[in-house]
């Protein structure tokens, strides 16, 4: 059967939308959130319930067709969308039940972290995520999750509970701790290598209100500011939430004009408790250097999360780079002053999350996710609309972080890295990457999911010269 006719009997078989190139709505199907990212996929097919991805898989591997999973589309590298092959999208999968007595949440695996948030809120809960709600839950899950809320509550994944997965033979299996505990520890860091998850089950937290919002200082003050912090970030109660960034003020109306797109270094928390207890907790900062400008109030969780969104619209051009930190040197300090200095465009910016508190309490070894004894989880993304700047932005996140890797734990969180080849992904996992690749075997020997940071399979058999 040729190509087009399995195409037309999977139509049959399907049934979301099946687009291909020529079709309206093609490539507007086909952007991710990275407008450096254009692929150009054989097939997007829109999964509506477990039953299409079924379909799709089956279809894909019986017509030697690449496969990509789509989540929320928010992927760095673009992962999830493929050239000539078939684009496996779960965004019509956007379900979310939250149970109050149970405080569990089930949730679709096209959601994005708005439709959670919306949907727990209501309950005065939340699953611990990360810091902008456009983002799709299943790619930021799979790789770990980090967030405002991660200090108390762990990574996204240490509030996983189970998952449904169709695996590359098409069947349909649940991992939890009960059942399937290899593909559960796989799958708590290990990204898109093992199948494809179609319902995440969270436990939810009690969160509703929070006090959060940035402080800004000049960059005169920088180096005090983050000594302080670097100090102060690991004592601080785990209810307080506090990242740095290296950015320009937004040209927008919450900031005052006289800042707009001045170069800064701020602090963003976000606290779980009262304005009366966070300013007890903060005033130190205050008094020690004042800061050139703040906007920290009580609003609610969802409004925290979506913050940023304004900011950073899709379809800009992004380059990344990052690593893992156990310390912030005053040597390390000064490199990132230097590059703050050098901010190619105001979207662009460096991140410093804190990874300790929870995070540090759950062993190395039981999950996937490396680098779990972390103090920061550090960022720096080149960002601007003109593709004209590609260049710039990029030449200047790789100079960056040229400057800080030497002070890196020596290697990144996965969902923060572009395609930067297998010891950068093995450096990611350490110690984990071994039992990852036995896992893998297990579940997908022939690598049939390799659109990803891709684990080899333990058991794959590299060609062998004639
Ligand atoms: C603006 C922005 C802010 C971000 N902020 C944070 C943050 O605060 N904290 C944080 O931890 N991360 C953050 N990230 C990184 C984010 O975690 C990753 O980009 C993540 O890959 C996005 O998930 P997605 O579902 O949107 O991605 P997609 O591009 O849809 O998918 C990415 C990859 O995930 C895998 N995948 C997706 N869905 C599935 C599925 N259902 N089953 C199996 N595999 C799947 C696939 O391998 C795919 O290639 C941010 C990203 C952006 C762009």
């Amino acid at each position: 059967m040729s190509l087009e006719q399995a195409i037309t009997e999977f139509r049959g078989q399907f049934r979301g939308a099946v687009i291909e190139p020529g079709d309206a709505g093609y490539d507007e199907a086909r952007k991710v959130y990275n407008g450096m990212i254009d692929r150009k996929p054989r097939l997007i097919a829109k999964c509506t319930d477990v039953a299409d991805v079924i379909a799709a898989v089956r279809m894909a591997k019986a017509n030697g067709l690449r496969v990509s999973i789509r989540g929320g589309g928010h992927n760095a590298a673009g992962l999830g969308v493929c050239d000539d092959g078939l684009v496996i999208d779960l965004a019509p999968i956007n379900y979310v039940w939250v149970d109050p007595a149970s405080r569990h949440v089930r949730v679709g695996a096209g959601c994005k972290w708005s439709d959670v948030d919306h949907a727990t809120h209501a309950f005065g809960l939340a699953v611990p995520s990360g810091i902008i709600s456009s983002t799709g839950v299943a790619g930021l899950t799979l790789g770990g999750g980090m967030g405002h809320l991660t200090r108390k509550y762990g990574l996204t994944i240490d509030n996983l509970l189970a998952v449904d997965m169709v695996l590359a033979d098409g069947s349909f299996v649940v991992a939890s701790e009960d059942e399937n505990a290899d593909l559960f520890w796989a799958v708590r860091g290990g990204g898109g290598n093992f199948g494809i998850v179609t319902s995440f089950l969270f436990q939810g937290q009690p969160v509703g209100m929070v006090c959060a919002g940035p402080m800004l200082w000049n960059l005169e003050d920088a180096a005090d500011v983050m000594k302080w912090h670097r100090d102060f970030i690991r004592q601080a109660p785990e209810e307080m939430n506090g990242f740095i960034a290296m950015m320009s003020v937004p040209p927008g109306p919450h900031f005052p004009q006289e800042l707009h797109f001045k170069k800064m270094c701020a602090i963003v928390w976000c606290y779980q408790g009262s304005m009366e207890q966070a300013n007890a907790i903060l005033e130190p900062i205050r008094a020690y250097r004042r800061p050139a400008f703040e906007f920290f109030a009580p609003m609610p969780f969802p409004v925290v999360q979506g913050m940023f969104d304004p900011i950073y619209p899709p379809g800009l051009q992004w380059y990344w780079k990052a690593d893992f930190f156990n310390e912030l040197s005053d040597a390390a300090i000064e490199k990132h002053i230097e590059h703050a200095r050098l901010l190619p465009t105001w979207q662009s910016t460096m991140h410093l999350y804190p990874v300790n508190g929870k995070v540090n309490r759950v062993g190395e070894n039981d999950t996937a996710f490396g680098h779990r004894d972390s103090l920061f989880s550090g960022v720096i993304v080149g960002v601007d609309p003109d593709p004209a700047n590609a260049g710039k932005i990029t030449e200047w996140a790789r100079a960056y972080y040229d400057a800080l890797h030497p002070f890196s734990t020596g290697g990144a969180y996965m969902n923060f890295m572009m395609e930067e080849g297998d010891d950068r992904i093995r450096a990611a996992y350490r110690g984990n990457y071994q039992r990852l690749a036995a896992i893998k075997a297990k579940y997908d020997p022939d690598n049939f999911f390799n659109v990803n940071q891709n684990i080899r399979p333990a058991s794959e058999r590299v060609a062998q010269p004639a």
